[in-house]
């Protein structure tokens, strides 16, 4: 069996319903929604201002539909990405990225 390959074939842009430097809502198209339907796996990026590439108590908790989809951090001070599973209730669980 080959290994599954992962490839970004798409990035539509999110927007903070919020609209707060501090907090976020991710809001995005419901027709990214369905994407799912046409066998794509949805995931989250997005960047931290600080050091740290993991899920913040703020991802955690507002993770909301997206609990379970990889959420992939980059740290804007140290460039060093990273992808994380978010559950609920649980600590974030770090995905192998490759
Ligand atoms: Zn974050």
């Amino acid at each position: 069996m080959r290994p599954r390959t992962k490839r970004i074939r798409a990035a539509p842009r999110a927007r903070n319903g919020a609209a707060s430097p501090y907090r976020f809502e991710l809001e995005t198209e419901p027709e990214n929604w369905f994407l799912e339907d046409e066998g794509y796996e949805l995931a989250v990026f997005h960047s931290h201002p600080t050091p740290s590439n993991r899920p913040s108590r703020t991802d955690i908790k507002n993770v909301g539909l997206w609990a379970g989809r990889p959420y992939l951090i980059l740290s804007l001070e140290t460039n060093g990405l990273a992808a994380w599973q978010i559950t609920g209730g649980g600590e974030p669980v770090e995905l192998p990225l490759s």
